[in-house]
């Protein structure tokens, strides 16, 4: 028997693929789309990112880049969104965006 809470989760990242498969999406529209928090999105694509579907789709990101400075979160691990740029400090960060891309 799979508990409701296990259900839910299935079903959230189910649909959290499908919005990805079909392309690039920040965090907000997520968390619009499924009305789940942007914190519980995060849980679910650090799961998407470790582990790969039958599909072979690839988890990309796109980072966020400082408006300020035009500082490029390339190689930061973490999905969180960054509060503030290391180069210059500002806040005024662009948000990441993520998908899918079906694998070959
Ligand atoms: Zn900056």
């Amino acid at each position: 028997m799979i508990a409701d809470d296990d259900m839910q989760e299935l079903t959230v990242r189910g649909r959290l693929r499908v919005l990805l498969s079909n392309g690039w999406h920040t965090l907000r529209e997520l968390s619009q789309a499924l009305h789940q928090s942007e914190k519980e999105l995060i849980s679910h694509l650090e799961h998407l990112r470790r582990s790969k579907g039958s599909d072979k789709a690839v988890f990309e990101v796109d980072a966020p880049i400082c408006l300020q400075c035009g500082f490029h979160f390339s190689t930061r691990e973490r999905l969180q969104q960054p509060g503030r740029c290391p180069q210059c400090r500002a806040t005024r960060i662009s948000k990441a965006r993520y998908r899918l891309r079906p694998g070959a």
